[in-house]
Formats: C-alpha cells, sequence, structure tokens
C-alpha cells in the first residue's frame, strides 16, 4: 500500500464516517474477482452502517452464486427500473475490477450521467474513468488482493470469514488458482495466507467454483478439444470458437465456457490461445498468452478490446466467421514476436 493510497483511504474513510448511500458497480460478464470485491465491500461497507447496493450489468455464472449476500446483488439487465432507481438516488459510486465505463455495457449510460462521488479500485492498466478516488495497481494478482490492502488499512477489526471469503475467491480465480503470472508476487500469497487466518475454507470454495459444473458443459469441453480447436503450430498459437447452435446442444448456460481459453495452453509449444464465443447480439473473444507477448496489445489494436498482458478480451458486432478469418490472417504477422518468446 503506497503512501498515496494510505492517504486516500483516511479522507474516504473521513467522508463515510456518516452513512451514506453506496453503490458498488462492476464489469459486464462478472468473473470471481468482480464479484468477489463487490460482494466483500458490500459486508464491509454494511458494516459500517452504510446503505449499499450491488449492481452487476448482466449474468454471472451460476458457480459464483454461492458468495456470501450474493441474494443482494440487483442484475442490471433483468431488474433496469430498480437499477435506475439506485443509480440516480446513490451518493457514491464504486467501480471495482474494471476501469473503463464501457465495460459496464448497457448500464454505462445512466452511470455516466450519475452524480454520485466515484470510487475507482481496479487493477488493470491505464485507468480512464475520472474519479474522486483512484485506487489503481496494475502490479497486483486482482482487484481483491487490492480490496484487502485497503479494507486492513481502512479498519482491519471489520473483516470477517465471510468478506475473507469473497476476497479469496476472487483472487483463486484471477490467478488460476495461483498459477498465472498474475500470482507472481509474495503478498499475493502472504495475502492468500492472512485469509486464511479468517478460517476460510480453501478447499471448499475451490470445490464451489471449480467442481460444480454440468455434464453437459464437460462435454462441451470434450467437443471443443476433439472438433473445434484449431492447432496453428508454426505461430505457438490456437483458437477455439463456438456458434449458438454449439452451445444449444450442450445445454449451455452462462459461465460454461469459463477457461476454455486457457485450454491449448497445455500444448508444449503453444504460448497464444483464443476463444470466440458467439452471443445473440455480438461475439465475445478472449485471448490468453505465455510469456511476454502481450493479448493486451492484441486485443486493443485488433479488435478494440484490452485487458492485461496474459488475460485479454473484446467484443465485436461482426460475424463470427469474419472474426475467426481475422484472427487467422493476423498470426503471420505476429510470427516472428510468438517464435522469439522462448
Ligand atoms: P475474459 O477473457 O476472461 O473475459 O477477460 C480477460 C481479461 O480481459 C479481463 O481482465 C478483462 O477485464 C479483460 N477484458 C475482457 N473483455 C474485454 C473488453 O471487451 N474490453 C476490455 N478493455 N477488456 C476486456
Ligand atoms: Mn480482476
Amino acid at each position: 500500500m503506497n503512501q498515496k493510497h494510505i492517504r486516500l483511504i483516511y479522507w474516504l474513510k473521513k467522508e463515510l464516517s456518516v452513512p451514506q448511500r453506496i453503490l458498488l458497480t462492476t464489469h459486464q460478464g462478472p468473473d470471481g474477482d468482480a464479484m468477489g470485491a463487490s460482494l466483500a465491500m458490500y459486508l464491509f461497507l454494511k458494516k459500517q452502517g452504510h446503505d449499499v447496493h450491488v449492481i452487476t450489468p448482466n449474468d454471472y455464472p451460476d458457480f459464483l452464486h454461492w458468495l456470501p449476500s450474493n441474494e443482494v446483488v440487483v442484475n442490471y439487465m433483468r431488474q433496469k427500473p430498480l437499477a435506475e432507481a439506485l443509480i440516480e438516488k446513490t451518493d457514491y459510486v464504486f467501480h471495482l475490477d474494471y476501469n473503463h465505463l464501457k465495460r459496464s455495457a448497457d448500464m454505462s449510460r445512466s452511470l455516466y450521467q450519475c452524480k454520485a462521488v466515484r470510487v475507482l479500485i481496479d487493477h488493470h492498466p491505464a485507468p480512464e474513468l475520472p474519479s474522486k478516488y483512484i485506487f489503481s495497481e496494475t502490479e497486483v494478482s486482482s482487484t481483491c488482493e487490492l480490496l484487502f490492502c485497503i479494507m486492513k488499512q481502512w479498519d482491519a477489526r471489520l473483516i470477517d470469514r465471510d468478506i475473507a471469503t469473497c476476497l479469496y475467491t476472487g483472487i483463486m480465480t484471477d490467478t488460476g488458482s495461483f498459477s498465472y503470472r498474475s500470482a507472481n508476487n509474495a503478498q499475493t500469497f502472504s495475502v492468500a495466507a492472512e485469509l486464511m487466518g479468517y478460517g476460510i475454507d480453501r478447499v471448499e470454495i475451490y470445490d464451489k467454483v471449480y467442481d460444480n459444473y454440468s455434464e453437459g458443459r464437460m462435454r462441451l469441453m470434450g467437443y471443443c478439444l476433439n472438433e473445434k480447436m484449431e492447432v496453428f503450430p508454426q505461430y505457438y498459437a490456437a483458437l477455439i470458437s463456438l456458434n449458438l447452435e454449439e452451445q444449444e446442444r450442450y445445454g449451455f448456460v452462462v459461465g460454461d465456457s469459463e477457461g476454455f481459453v486457457n485450454l491449448p495452453l497445455s500444448i508444449k509449444g503453444i504460448r497464444f490461445s483464443a476463444f470466440f464465443l458467439e452471443k445473440e447480439d455480438k461475439v465475445k473473444m478472449s485471448f490468453r498468452s505465455q510469456g511476454n507477448f502481450s493479448v493486451n496489445d492484441f486485443s486493443k489494436k485488433h479488435f478494440s478490446g484490452g485487458g492485461h498482458l496474459n488475460a485479454a478480451g473484446g467484443d465485436s458486432k461482426k460475424p463470427m466467421n469474419e472474426l475467426i478469418q481475422k484472427f487467422r490472417e493476423l498470426l503471420p504477422l505476429y510470427e516472428k514476436e510468438l517464435n522469439d518468446e522462448k
């Protein structure tokens, strides 16, 4: 925690020393870090007597619905009038695990117009969301890791087992259970160790997140690996795509393709992987890399997306086949860069 952040916490804490209306928001397609941070912060602020609400732009996977206080979440896509009323009436808006309003999808217009005081807590590069309080650290594994440091500085006595459970879930999911480079610093492990001290059940958390899928999801994974994975050994790359018809065939629900983009990286020599998922109104793209190849730059440059060095994404209204073709055609341009990797 740097001095600037310590000062910010001091002032923010002062402002929030009387009960306020606080809205916690996160990015579309919320993941474990987004939900872990939102619900941990909800519990933390609730304990201080604030009127707190959590809004997600849209649905999030079932494997996150067990998180403590999940029942308070308002889904903008499904409960728009309620969500709009909350946005209109709030004193504070927290932006958790995202740093650009367009990441909040249909909610972004109302958030843009909202006059509340903004607080940004995030670990993505290059924040573009003007806020009074900005906690932006790209060196941490996850927003949840940063949030734990903020909470400790704010009032460590308020952290309890439920809050620790939410935070641990975010760190675990954003680091691929401590396997990605994002977990490459000692602090990530010491935070995890401190969270253990609150009596969290690490094995149960893992089981609830990763061992709770449907049979259809496992068969869909098999189908992807067997019939959909295109490997480009000369470019150290691979691609998997799923269209709507294929998803329907396997009874697809939100979250079922979680982690698919990582699968090809298990192949020796593959260090760049892409996953394209067709949706009703757009195509969602995910990119992953191992080593120094920046999928953040790749995604930003060619697919108007963004993210981190080794994990990025984007979406597009263009037809999926067109996007896949564009991806294939881009690969030769990166042959040297990907070859220099190792
Ligand atoms: P995922 O592939 O898991 O959806 O996202 C991987 C990373 O890329 C996450 O850190 C996420 O925040 C970022 N990301 C995903 N989609 C987008 C997008 O459309 N725009 C931007 N700027 N970042 C994205
Ligand atoms: Mn995150």
